[in-house]
């Protein structure tokens, strides 16, 4: 399996291009999709939760809530490192069995903190959608109504632009929207190229 992690900031275009990937074809696993799988009802993730934090966690129709959990880890060190530590390897293991089931030439892992999360590990090639800084909060403004001012305190809680593009094995520019779609066309070429010249190998 030939795997290209696709990473960005908020509102870079990951789900833009994820798409315009897929539609030749190319099968797509999400971390934020999987992230949900496996703290969903029946999963061991969420009777584990259930058992550290107490049954008060989940909703009444035994799913987790969320929102209780956010503020149980918000001003919680110790129980922000327990929830990371049941979950990153739950996810990093139904990431796994998701892309080896995957049967396209390649598969696009989508994951918006790839290399926050250290995920680059699973990846052959890593394709950063990078945006001018400005565009970026404009268009984060528009889609979620939120102010400048938390847009910026988003940016500052992710990778920095230079650290996701010190990552980056190819960069797709998302300033405008025909360019992008363009460039997103010939990168899917060379991914399908670097895939087929990874499995002779
Ligand atoms: P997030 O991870 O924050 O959900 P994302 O990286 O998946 O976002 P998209 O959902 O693809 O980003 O795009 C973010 C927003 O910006 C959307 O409202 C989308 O319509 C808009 N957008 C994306 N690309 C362009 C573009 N080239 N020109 C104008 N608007 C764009």
């Amino acid at each position: 399996m030939y795997v290209v992690g696709l990473t960005g900031g908020i509102a870079s275009g990951k789900t833009t291009v994820a798409d315009l990937i897929a539609s030749e074809g190319i099968n797509l696993v999400d971390a934020d999709i999987v992230a949900r799988q496996v703290v969903a009802i029946g999963s061991q993730g969420l009777a584990q939760i259930s058992a550290h934090f107490g049954e008060h966690i989940l909703l009444d129709d035994g799913s987790l809530n969320r929102g209780l959990l956010r503020e149980k880890i918000f001003s919680d060190n110790a129980n922000k490192q327990w929830l990371n530590d049941l979950l990153h390897p739950l996810i990093r293991t139904e990431l796994l069995a998701q892309l080896a089931a995957s049967d396209s030439p390649y598969t696009l892992l989508v994951v918006p903190l790839l290399v926050e999360n250290k995920l680059t590990t699973l990846c052959n090639h890593v394709l950063v959608v990078d945006v001018d800084e400005q565009l970026q909060i404009q268009r984060t403004m528009a889609r979620d109504n939120v102010s400048e001012q938390q847009v910026k305190a988003i940016l500052e809680s992710q990778a920095s632009r230079q650290q996701r593009l010190a990552a980056a094995d190819s960069v797709v520019v998302n300033n405008d929207r025909q360019q992008l779609v363009k460039d997103t066309a010939v990168l899917h070429q060379k991914f399908l190229e670097l895939a087929a010249t990874a499995m002779a190998d």
